[in-house]
Order: structure tokens, then sequence, then C-alpha cells
């Protein structure tokens, strides 16, 4: 067991006092072992995911003790106990709040993926129609080593997400000999089931919980696996709008090819109306009430049902994924993907990338194989690891870095959830996850977004308000609740640095200029709900209760938040090695080529010159396919 018999009842305590025995559902979190089914779900995790929660125990302990109850959590009575997590939900101390969000997070995770409670708050959790695979779709070859070895190629790859996948098939059909080295693991459909705790662990970087440090603690999560954070997105495709271009001086008619290519890989097409589902369809009528602008989103998906399980990983592989779509093209030109390889380093020769080195993992474990080290050697060195990544391997080795940019101006799209509550059953988990936009306030950095996550995971998880009764009679109303994400265009931008050791930091505070509009963008959507006929909207912030009618929404945007006092996750993150012509102030060129190393060039979300303003997969794959057919010209 990972939890020390203290640290268990701490948590046994809490979970109880959160999700008590009786109320409008009546069993509690102890009768179905939330504590223990954590605990040896730990076992399987990470050591770095089991020091995170221990810690999080911990200073949960401590500061119940060095609060006015001054005694550990688990030893105070019932009363005392529900007096402290009111102390904690209004605490000026953000860290005890934040820690209480997450531990509350988890514990609700577990609680509403249980078997015995998912038919009790209405999910059936198998909504889809078990179908045969269709059969357009190429199987995937990936090579998995067990030895070091030494090879050499025209171009290496590393990474296999949006930015490596595209120019890894852009190379190869150019009549290239590439190889694409994936520190994940190859996942397909047939791994994409079960409960999302143990989908979060498999297919999810550091097992889910990854978060920026500052103002305030932002859930960043990252996909981990050949096909990278496209395995487990939601598929929303929207090509870069105009504005965003004419702004980075990129000429709009250069692009336009690419993205019909990309959309046409992908299959991208809007959400039709037989899987859109009722949490789509009550963003349409409030849209539609208000004359707000928006649709059915984009998506990468063929053959969908409407699961509602995207952010798992598609079971039936009808969402079109890197690993269903550029990986099988690519090595169907000769690619060679190569899964549990993590480059440390970029070889370096006469100032030029002449190759990379690293390290044979465990591709479940990430744990590092004693003496598989390998080699690759070629003419081109692509880095796609990721906005995250990418720059952190940079730094370790001092390179590309004479402007001082590499790992700053990280965007990431900071986002929250909205709640509304109906008179009626919704069922909203049934269609697909992310279905429906209002791009009303787009120009001014809110994108709104219909997205139902499987019950007691993302916004309907740690953000909903209350606990005991209270939390008990929102579950109980969950098949009446719709729910939608809003992401922020972020002005304030958060830094990536490598630390000794191999590890990372990833620094990011909220400025108030991205306050001002999340708190718009919630009071939008709240507005949305309302014209649709939510009889309540729960917008998350601390102690505002639920909104009931439009004269109310004002409460939102006139309230004195801070931005501690947000719950924010995000999903997007880009811009640590942007583009720019300049190499004063900018890491690469148009093509993606790092100004100041020769033959290194990058590909992924690290390029982006600044925020997208939309989801910005299409945009990574439409200048990746960019940067891969002028390298395949330049080496032919
Ligand atoms: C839950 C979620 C939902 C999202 N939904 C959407 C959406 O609906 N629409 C949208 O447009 N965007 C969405 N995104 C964002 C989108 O998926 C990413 O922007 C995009 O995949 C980034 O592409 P990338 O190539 O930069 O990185 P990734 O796709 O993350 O790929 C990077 C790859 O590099 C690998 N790697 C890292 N380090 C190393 C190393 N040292 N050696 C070898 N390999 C390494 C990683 O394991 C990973 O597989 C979502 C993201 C998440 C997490
Ligand atoms: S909703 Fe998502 S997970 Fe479900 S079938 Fe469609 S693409 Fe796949």
């Amino acid at each position: 067991m990972s939890l020390t018999a203290a640290r268990r009842a701490t948590l046994g305590a809490l979970a109880d006092s959160i999700l008590p025995h009786g109320g409008a559902l009546e069993p509690g979190a102890s009768d179905v072992n939330v504590a223990g089914q954590l605990d040896s779900y730990l076992d399987r995790c990470a050591p770095g995911t089991r020091r995170t929660v221990n810690l999080m125990l911990t200073a949960f302990n401590l500061s119940s003790i060095a609060s006015r109850h001054a005694r550990p959590f688990r030893l105070l009575g019932p009363a005392a106990r529900e007096a402290y997590l009111i102390d904690c939900e209004k605490s000026k101390i953000r860290q005890r709040r934040e820690t209480l969000i997450a531990l509350k997070a988890l514990i609700l995770m577990f609680f509403c993926s249980d078997d015995r409670i998912k038919p009790l708050i209405g999910y059936d959790g198998q909504p889809y129609k078990k179908v045969e695979r269709d059969p357009g779709v190429v199987e995937l070859q990936v090579m998995q080593p067990d030895h070091g070895f030494y090879e050499t190629a025209d171009v290496v790859v590393v990474g296999s997400g949006a930015g490596g996948a595209v120019a890894a098939k852009e190379l190869a059909e150019a009549g290239l000999k590439v190889i694409v080295l994936e520190e994940g693991e190859h996942f397909d459909r047939r791994d994409f089931t079960g409960a999302p705790p143990e989908r979060l662990r498999r297919f999810y970087r550091g097992n889910g919980l990854t978060f920026t440090i500052g103002v305030p603690t932002i859930s960043l999560p990252i996909g981990r696996g050949v096909g990278g954070s496209t395995l487990i997105n939601s598929g929303t495709c929207f090509r870069t709008p105009d504005f965003v271009l004419d702004a980075w001086g990129m000429n709009r008619d250069d692009l336009e090819t690419l993205f019909e290519d990309v959309e046409e890989t992908l299959s991208v097409a809007a959400v039709g109306a037989d899987i859109m589902g009722t949490n789509g369809e009550v963003m349409d009528r409030g849209r539609r009430e208000l004359g707000y602008s928006g649709g059915p989103i984009r998506r990468n998906a063929h053959g969908c049902h409407g699961s509602g399980v995207c952010a798992f990983g598609c079971p039936l592989d009808a969402k079109l994924g890197m690993h269903v779509t550029y990986l099988p093209l690519a090595v169907r030109a000769g690619a060679r993907i190569m899964s549990g390889c993590r480059v440390d380093g970029i070889v370096i020769e006469g100032g030029r990338a002449v190759g990379v080195r690293g390290s044979i993992v465990d591709p479940e474990t990430g744990a590092v194989q004693r003496d598989a080290r390998f080699e690759v050697r070629a003419q081109r060195v692509i880095l796609a690891a990721g906005a995250v990544y990418t720059p952190a391997m940079l730094q370790r080795q001092g390179l590309a870095n004479s402007s001082r940019q590499v790992g700053r101006n990280l965007r990431i799209h900071p986002g929250c959830g909205v709640l509304g509550v109906f008179d009626h059953d919704l069922n909203a988990w049934k269609g697909v996850m992310q279905s429906y936009y209002v791009d009303e306030k787009l120009r001014d950095g809110i994108l709104v977004e219909a997205t139902y996550p499987p019950p007691g995971v993302g916004y309907s998880a740690g953000g909903v308000g209350g606990k005991g009764s209270d939390l008990k009679d929102f579950l109980a109303r969950y098949r009446q609740t719709a729910a939608a994400g809003l992401i922020i265009s972020d002005s304030g931008t958060g830094r990536v640095r490598a630390t000794p050791g191999g590890g990372l930091l990833i620094t990011y505070n909220l400025s108030a200029d991205d306050l001002r509009k999340t708190l718009e963008g919630i009071r939008l959507t709240s507005e949305i709900y309302l014209a649709a006929g939510a009889q309540e909207v729960h917008t998350l912030l601390p102690g505002l209760p639920a909104v009931h009618k439009r004269e109310e929404l004002s409460w939102i945007t006139d309230g004195k938040w801070t931005a501690a006092d947000l719950k924010l996750s995000a999903y997007h993150p880009m811009g640590t090695c942007r583009i720019g012509k300049d190499a004063r102030s900018s890491v690469v060129d148009e093509f993606g080529r790092a100004h100041d190393v020769a033959g290194l060039v990058i590909t992924d979300a690290s390029i982006l010159p600044g925020s997208t303003y939309v989801n910005p997969q299409i945009t990574i794959m439409a200048l990746a396919a960019r940067s891969a057919r002028h390298l395949a010209a330049e080496l032919s």
C-alpha cells in the first residue's frame, strides 16, 4: 500500500466528510471504499504521483493541526471536521484551499467511477454502440526496442504527437528515411477501456497530475504515448482565425492549402445532430435565443458514436488522432516509429545538430532501463516533444537560446467550467464530449465550448461546490446537468524551466486582464445556460450561490474575485520556442529552423508565436506540414 496508516485514515475521514452515507444518494465514500481504492491505485502509479498525493495529505493534516482545531483531521469529531472543511473552503491561505480541492477531485473521481455509483447517478458508462472498426483505418506498426541501438536516418523526429507525426508523414512521403522516437507506449482502441482513473494513469503524463506553479495552481494535463496528446484530446478542430494569422504576419493564402490537406487527412467535419447530444443542444438553444454566434464543432472523427469519453482515448478509434492517421501513413511511406525511447540529448558536432541520444524506458512506468542507450544520427533533427519538453531539452544543453526566449512566452489557454442545471433529465454525457461552441467574444479572447466529461472528472469534479448533503443533492441531479468549458486567450505568459536532476518547473501566474476575461467568460456561459432555460447555474466561484436569473449575472463580474479564487485547468501549452524573423527575440524561423543551431528544426506547439485563440491542434499540424515540406525540398 502506498499510504501510511495515518494518511489512509486521513483520506478515509476526508472522503467520508465530503461524501457521507445517506442523503439524496444513499451510499457514501466508505460504502464503496474510496480510500482503499485510491490507495491501491497509487501502487500502480509513478513514484512522483505517490509523492504528490502523500504530500497533499501531509499538508492537509498539518494545516488541520495549525488551525483552531489543533489536531490532525482524522482525529477530529464529525462536527469539528465539518467546521474545519468550511474554514478551508473560505481560507485566505490559497494552498489550504487548493489542497482540499485537489484531494476532493480525486475522491469524487473514484466515487463517481465506481460501478455501484454510476447507475445511481444515471450514467450507464457504455452509451456507445460497440461496432467493428472502420476497415479504412490503417493498423500502425510500432517497434518497442528492448536493448540499446545505433541507427542512421535522413531525419530523426523526437515525439509523435501533432507536430511530430505530421512532419514524419510529409518527410517519409517525400522519400526520406525517417525515424520517430517516442517516449510513451503504443496504445490503440483495445486499450481504451476501463474507468477514468485507470485511463488517466496510463495515457497521461504524471498519471494526469501535472500542474503549473503560481497563482492559481492550474492543472495542465499532457498526453503521453504514440500519438502524443492527440490520443486523449477532444478532437476539436479549428483553423487559426484570420485575425490571429494577420497579427502573426502569416500569409493566409499560403496556409489555406495546408489547412485543407490536414483537414482532409483527418476527415474533419461538423458534429452531426445524431451525435450532438443534449449538452450541445442546450448550448445551441441558449446562443440562438441570445443571437450569439456559434455552431457545432468541427472534429477529426469518422464513425463517432458519441460515447463522450474522447479525453480517455476513443474506444472505436473513431477519433482520428495521429496514431490512426498521420503515423500509419508515415509508416506506409517507410518511416519507422519506435516507442519507449526517451531522448535526453541532441548530438552537436561543429555547431550542427547531427543526431540524438537517449535511453530506452519502460513505456508504462517511464523508468529508464539500465544500459539501454540509443543513438540515431541524421542530417536533420526535428524536435516535437511538445511545448513543455522541447524547451526543457534545449535548456539542459544550453542550445538555441541566444535570444533567451527558450522556455519563455508560455501560453496555456487557462479555462474553467460552468454547470447549468435544468428541470428535466438531459443525460448530457450521451453525445460527443466537446460538441458545440460559442465564439461571440472570440476577439476578446473568450471561447465557450459545450464539454461534458464523464462523471466525477474535470469540470464536474473538484469544481462542484459543497460537500455532504449539498454535494449529494448535486450528484442526484447529475442527469439534469449540462457542462461547458471556456478557454481564455491569455495575454499573460508563464515559463518552463529545466531543473537539476532532469526535472522541470512550469510557472504561470494569471494576469489581471486574464482574470477579467475569465470572469466575463463565466458570465457569458451562465447567460447562455439561463437563456436555454436552466433553473440554476453553478459558476464554481467560491462563495457565490447558484445563479437563477439574468439580473444575478452581475454578481460574477462585479464580485471581488482574485486569481486565487479560480479553479482553472489548461490543455494547450504553446509558445516556448516561438517563431520569428528576428533571432534576437525568437527561437526558430518561419520553417521551424533554429536560428542558432544548423540542422535543428522544431515542429510542435512550442513554435507558435502567440495564442491561437482557439484549440491549437490544426494550427500546429499545418505549420508542421509547412516546415516539413520546406525541409524535404532542402534535403532533395
Ligand atoms: C485533454 C486534452 C484535450 C485537448 N483537446 C484538444 C482539442 O480538442 N483540440 C485541439 O486543437 N487541441 C486539443 N488539445 C491540445 C492538443 O492535443 C495539443 O496542442 C497538441 O497535441 C500538441 O502537439 P505537440 O506535438 O506539441 O505535442 P504532443 O501532441 O503532446 O506530443 C508530444 C510527444 O512527445 C513525446 N515526448 C516528450 N518528451 C520526449 C522525449 N524526451 N523523448 C521522446 N518523446 C518525447 C510525448 O510523450 C508526446 O507523445 C488537448 C490537449 C489535452 C491534454
Ligand atoms: S465521442 Fe469521442 S470517444 Fe466516443 S466514439 Fe466519438 S470520438 Fe470516440
